[in-house]
Protein backbone atom coordinates (compact mmCIF):
# COMPACT_ATOMS: atom_id res chain seq x y z
CA UNK A 1 0.00 0.00 0.00
CA UNK A 2 1.31 4.08 -0.53
CA UNK A 3 1.87 5.78 2.30
CA UNK A 4 1.01 9.38 2.43
CA UNK A 5 3.80 11.67 3.92
CA UNK A 6 1.68 14.67 5.90
CA UNK A 7 4.57 16.62 4.96
CA UNK A 8 2.90 16.58 1.49
CA UNK A 9 -0.12 17.87 2.43
CA UNK A 10 -0.49 21.11 2.05
CA UNK A 11 -2.73 21.62 5.93
CA UNK A 12 -1.56 24.80 7.08
CA UNK A 13 -4.58 26.83 5.09
CA UNK A 14 -6.40 24.19 7.08
CA UNK A 15 -5.18 24.50 10.33
CA UNK A 16 -3.51 21.55 10.47
CA UNK A 17 -5.86 19.27 9.36
CA UNK A 18 -6.88 17.50 6.60
CA UNK A 19 -10.60 16.40 5.80
CA UNK A 20 -10.44 12.50 4.95
CA UNK A 21 -13.51 11.10 2.60
CA UNK A 22 -13.98 7.15 3.78
CA UNK A 23 -15.51 5.03 1.22
CA UNK A 24 -16.10 1.28 1.55
CA UNK A 25 -13.62 -0.49 0.12
CA UNK A 26 -16.12 -3.04 -1.28
CA UNK A 27 -19.15 -1.59 -2.20
CA UNK A 28 -17.22 1.65 -2.97
CA UNK A 29 -20.43 3.68 -0.86
CA UNK A 30 -19.31 7.13 1.03
CA UNK A 31 -19.30 6.25 4.71
CA UNK A 32 -18.24 9.60 6.19
CA UNK A 33 -16.18 12.96 6.35
CA UNK A 34 -13.46 12.97 9.06
CA UNK A 35 -10.52 15.17 9.40
CA UNK A 36 -6.96 14.00 9.80
CA UNK A 37 -4.07 16.02 11.74
CA UNK A 38 -0.39 14.63 11.62
CA UNK A 39 -0.61 12.38 14.56
CA UNK A 40 -4.09 10.76 13.30
CA UNK A 41 -2.74 10.00 10.21
CA UNK A 42 0.87 8.56 11.56
CA UNK A 43 -2.14 5.94 13.62
CA UNK A 44 -4.16 5.73 11.01
CA UNK A 45 -1.03 4.11 9.04
CA UNK A 46 0.76 2.59 11.72
CA UNK A 47 -2.45 0.69 13.37
CA UNK A 48 -4.04 0.12 10.24
CA UNK A 49 -7.74 1.26 11.96
CA UNK A 50 -9.00 4.40 10.34
CA UNK A 51 -8.29 7.61 13.24
CA UNK A 52 -9.29 11.00 13.19
CA UNK A 53 -8.58 14.51 15.05
CA UNK A 54 -12.01 15.05 16.83
CA UNK A 55 -12.73 18.99 16.25
CA UNK A 56 -15.40 18.95 18.67
CA UNK A 57 -13.25 17.31 21.51
CA UNK A 58 -10.03 18.14 20.13
CA UNK A 59 -8.30 14.74 20.38
CA UNK A 60 -7.45 12.01 18.66
CA UNK A 61 -9.99 9.67 17.77
CA UNK A 62 -9.88 6.02 16.82
CA UNK A 63 -13.23 5.43 14.95
CA UNK A 64 -14.80 2.70 16.58
CA UNK A 65 -12.70 3.08 20.16
CA UNK A 66 -16.08 3.10 21.94
CA UNK A 67 -19.04 1.21 19.82
CA UNK A 68 -16.60 -0.66 18.49
CA UNK A 69 -17.84 0.03 14.90
CA UNK A 70 -14.21 0.38 13.75
CA UNK A 71 -12.91 1.28 9.98
CA UNK A 72 -9.68 -1.18 8.97
CA UNK A 73 -7.56 0.88 6.39
CA UNK A 74 -7.28 -0.38 3.35
CA UNK A 75 -5.74 2.41 1.28
CA UNK A 76 -4.99 6.13 1.62
CA UNK A 77 -4.72 8.32 -1.35
CA UNK A 78 -4.53 12.45 -1.35
CA UNK A 79 -6.29 14.32 -4.34
CA UNK A 80 -5.04 16.46 -6.79
CA UNK A 81 -3.56 19.24 -4.84
CA UNK A 82 -3.07 17.33 -1.58
CA UNK A 83 -5.37 19.26 0.41
CA UNK A 84 -7.77 15.91 0.84
CA UNK A 85 -7.30 12.45 1.81
CA UNK A 86 -9.95 9.64 0.54
CA UNK A 87 -9.62 7.24 2.41
CA UNK A 88 -10.98 3.10 1.42
CA UNK A 89 -11.99 1.11 4.42
CA UNK A 90 -13.81 -2.37 5.35
CA UNK A 91 -16.44 -1.19 8.18
CA UNK A 92 -17.05 -3.36 11.38
CA UNK A 93 -20.42 -2.68 11.86
CA UNK A 94 -22.47 1.01 11.15
CA UNK A 95 -19.96 3.77 10.37
CA UNK A 96 -22.57 6.47 11.72
CA UNK A 97 -23.47 6.39 14.94
CA UNK A 98 -26.85 6.90 13.83
CA UNK A 99 -26.36 3.10 13.22
CA UNK A 100 -27.00 3.03 9.13
CA UNK A 101 -23.96 2.12 7.27
CA UNK A 102 -22.90 5.72 6.16
CA UNK A 103 -23.63 9.22 7.51
CA UNK A 104 -25.41 10.09 4.15
CA UNK A 105 -28.61 8.17 4.48
CA UNK A 106 -28.87 7.19 0.65
CA UNK A 107 -25.17 7.31 -0.18
CA UNK A 108 -25.03 5.46 -3.13
CA UNK A 109 -23.14 1.94 -3.08
CA UNK A 110 -22.10 -0.15 -6.50
CA UNK A 111 -24.79 -2.97 -6.56
CA UNK A 112 -22.34 -5.09 -8.47
CA UNK A 113 -19.37 -4.75 -6.19
CA UNK A 114 -21.78 -5.13 -2.89
CA UNK A 115 -23.17 -7.98 -4.22
CA UNK A 116 -19.58 -9.67 -4.98
CA UNK A 117 -18.37 -8.98 -1.62
CA UNK A 118 -22.16 -10.90 0.19
CA UNK A 119 -20.89 -13.36 -2.44
CA UNK A 120 -17.49 -13.76 -1.15
CA UNK A 121 -18.62 -13.48 2.99
CA UNK A 122 -21.05 -16.63 1.79
CA UNK A 123 -17.96 -18.64 0.24
CA UNK A 124 -15.82 -17.75 3.48
CA UNK A 125 -18.49 -18.48 6.19
CA UNK A 126 -20.67 -20.78 4.07
CA UNK A 127 -24.13 -20.31 6.56
CA UNK A 128 -26.14 -23.28 6.79
CA UNK A 129 -29.59 -22.86 4.96
CA UNK A 130 -27.83 -20.52 2.17
CA UNK A 131 -28.66 -21.11 -1.28
CA UNK A 132 -25.22 -19.92 -2.08
CA UNK A 133 -23.30 -21.95 0.21
CA UNK A 134 -25.16 -24.71 -1.50
CA UNK A 135 -23.71 -23.72 -4.50
CA UNK A 136 -20.79 -23.48 -3.19
CA UNK A 137 -20.42 -26.73 -2.03
CA UNK A 138 -22.36 -28.20 -5.17
CA UNK A 139 -18.84 -27.56 -6.79
CA UNK A 140 -17.62 -25.45 -9.87
CA UNK A 141 -19.07 -27.95 -12.88
CA UNK A 142 -22.92 -27.43 -10.99
CA UNK A 143 -22.28 -23.38 -11.18
CA UNK A 144 -20.97 -23.16 -14.52
CA UNK A 145 -24.27 -24.83 -15.51
CA UNK A 146 -26.41 -22.88 -13.79
CA UNK A 147 -24.19 -20.16 -15.68
CA UNK A 148 -25.47 -21.62 -18.75
CA UNK A 149 -29.15 -22.24 -17.65
CA UNK A 150 -29.37 -18.30 -16.68
CA UNK A 151 -27.56 -17.28 -19.95
CA UNK A 152 -30.47 -19.13 -22.17
CA UNK A 153 -33.37 -17.74 -19.94
CA UNK A 154 -31.91 -14.14 -20.16
CA UNK A 155 -31.41 -14.50 -24.14
CA UNK A 156 -34.74 -16.14 -24.92
CA UNK A 157 -36.53 -13.34 -22.04
CA UNK A 158 -34.36 -10.77 -24.40
CA UNK A 159 -36.85 -11.34 -27.30
CA UNK A 160 -40.17 -11.36 -25.87
CA UNK A 161 -41.92 -8.16 -24.54
CA UNK A 162 -41.79 -8.77 -21.35
CA UNK A 163 -39.57 -5.79 -19.47
CA UNK A 164 -39.76 -7.88 -15.78
CA UNK A 165 -38.73 -11.50 -17.23
CA UNK A 166 -35.59 -9.66 -19.08
CA UNK A 167 -34.56 -8.37 -15.93
CA UNK A 168 -35.31 -10.96 -13.49
CA UNK A 169 -33.08 -13.36 -15.39
CA UNK A 170 -30.41 -10.72 -16.14
CA UNK A 171 -30.54 -10.70 -11.90
CA UNK A 172 -30.15 -14.41 -11.81
CA UNK A 173 -27.07 -14.27 -14.34
CA UNK A 174 -25.05 -11.80 -12.32
CA UNK A 175 -25.50 -13.10 -9.58
CA UNK A 176 -24.81 -16.76 -10.75
CA UNK A 177 -21.62 -15.16 -12.97
CA UNK A 178 -20.18 -14.17 -9.19
CA UNK A 179 -20.47 -17.44 -7.52
CA UNK A 180 -18.68 -18.79 -10.31
CA UNK A 181 -16.19 -16.15 -10.73
CA UNK A 182 -15.77 -16.65 -6.60
CA UNK A 183 -15.39 -20.34 -7.22
CA UNK A 184 -12.62 -20.10 -9.38
CA UNK A 185 -10.99 -17.51 -6.82
CA UNK A 186 -11.86 -14.48 -8.75
CA UNK A 187 -13.98 -11.62 -8.09
CA UNK A 188 -15.95 -8.83 -9.75
CA UNK A 189 -12.83 -6.35 -9.47
CA UNK A 190 -10.66 -8.98 -11.86
CA UNK A 191 -13.34 -8.50 -14.48
CA UNK A 192 -13.81 -4.81 -13.85
CA UNK A 193 -10.02 -5.11 -14.67
CA UNK A 194 -10.25 -6.68 -17.84
CA UNK A 195 -12.99 -4.07 -18.55
CA UNK A 196 -10.37 -1.12 -18.00
CA UNK A 197 -7.82 -3.06 -20.26
CA UNK A 198 -10.43 -3.00 -23.16
CA UNK A 199 -11.64 0.44 -22.76
CA UNK A 200 -7.94 1.89 -23.57
P1 LIG B 1 -17.00 5.48 17.92
O1 LIG B 1 -15.82 6.14 17.29
O2 LIG B 1 -17.81 4.72 16.90
O3 LIG B 1 -16.60 4.61 19.08
O4 LIG B 1 -17.94 6.61 18.47
C1 LIG B 1 -17.48 7.52 19.45
C2 LIG B 1 -18.16 8.85 19.26
O5 LIG B 1 -17.65 9.43 18.08
C3 LIG B 1 -19.66 8.83 19.04
O6 LIG B 1 -20.37 8.92 20.23
C4 LIG B 1 -19.91 10.05 18.21
O7 LIG B 1 -19.93 11.21 18.98
C5 LIG B 1 -18.67 10.09 17.37
N1 LIG B 1 -18.84 9.42 16.07
C6 LIG B 1 -18.80 8.09 15.83
N2 LIG B 1 -18.96 7.83 14.52
C7 LIG B 1 -19.12 9.02 13.92
C8 LIG B 1 -19.32 9.42 12.57
N3 LIG B 1 -19.40 8.53 11.59
N4 LIG B 1 -19.40 10.74 12.31
C9 LIG B 1 -19.32 11.63 13.30
N5 LIG B 1 -19.13 11.33 14.59
C10 LIG B 1 -19.04 10.05 14.92
ZN1 LIG C 1 -7.97 19.42 -3.21
ZN1 LIG D 1 -22.97 9.81 11.09
ZN1 LIG E 1 -33.38 -17.61 -14.35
Amino acid sequence: MSTIDFDRLSADKQGGLVPAIVQDADTLRVLMLGYMDRTALATTQATGQVTFFSRSRGTQWTKGETSGHTLALVSIQADCDSDTLLVLARPQGPTCHLGRASCFPSAPADTIAALDARVAARERERPADSYTTRLFEGGVRGIAQKVGEEGVETALAGVVQDDAALLGESADLVFHLLVLLRARGLGWADVARTLAMRAR
